[in-house]
């Protein structure tokens, strides 16, 4: 767990307006105590281009180089309290680390965090920044998300953070029973729908949560 200490010096600056972006979320339907504490707790301006730092409280989606982009805060809260509400708390596996921020706010939450990124480039940087926030309980692979890691399966939740044409089959499979995921699923460069996979005694349940608009899942690695 973090010590207050660590936060100090780093974006005690931005604290209010951090602040403000809570009361939104919270005036947006995100009411559970414990994902809005995660969430004032994790500087989000670390984790975006130094240019636009000052833009980190907004609550929009914003570049993170590569072609790829930090979710808008709203989005990381909405599906981090869906998985918190419905799943255990000690296995979590999140497909598109991307800039770390969705699994610096997950890795306050679940015991042990597995996270997946097919660019090498921007896992490394993720890692690099949550080491230095003092989150030890996540664990880096670069690779194809879409396999899984199926080497710590199962989960108690999947998170997806990038849109896939269908649900991945792997990774149903690597659900407990009970298990719960979430994953944004359309065509990219479309509004995609954010589904609710629930596995409940072998039956697969699906619900619709909003619509959303994620950068593809796509197969195989970056190098
Ligand atoms: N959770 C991230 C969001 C990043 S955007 C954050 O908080 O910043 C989505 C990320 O998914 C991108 O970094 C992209 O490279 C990655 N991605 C896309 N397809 C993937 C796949 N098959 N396996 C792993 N990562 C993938």
């Amino acid at each position: 767990m973090l010590g207050e200490q660590k936060f100090q010096g780093i974006g005690m600056t931005s604290d209010r307006t951090r602040q403000r972006l809570i009361r939104q979320l919270s005036e947006a339907g995100i009411d559970e105590p414990h994902v809005l504490a995660a969430m004032s707790e994790i500087p989000r301006h670390l984790f975006v281009e130094e240019g636009i730092a000052h833009r980190a409280y907004e609550n929009n989606a914003l570049p993170i180089g590569l072609g790829q982009t930090i979710s808008q805060p709203y989005i990381v809260a909405q599906m981090t309290q869906i998985l918190w509400r419905r799943s255990k708390h000690q296995k979590l596996l999140e497909i598109g680390t991307g800039s770390g921020y969705q699994c610096a706010i997950l890795s306050r939450l679940w015991d042990e965090v597995y996270t997946i990124e097919r660019i090498r480039e921007l896992q490394l940087n993720a890692r690099e920044r949550l080491l230095s926030l003092g989150l030890r309980n996540i664990h880096y692979k670069a690779a194809d998300g879409y396999l899984g890691w199926k080497e710590h399966a199962p989960f108690d939740a999947i998170i997806v953070t990038a849109a896939a044409p269908v649900i991945p089959e792997r990774l149903l499979a690597q659900l407990s029973d009970e298990g719960v995921m979430i994953i944004p699923i359309g065509a990219a460069e479309q509004i995609q729908q954010l589904i609710l996979i629930e596995k409940v005694q072998g039956e697969i349940k699906q619900t619709e949560i909003e619509p959303v608009r994620f950068v593809p899942m796509l197969p195989g690695i970056q190098t």
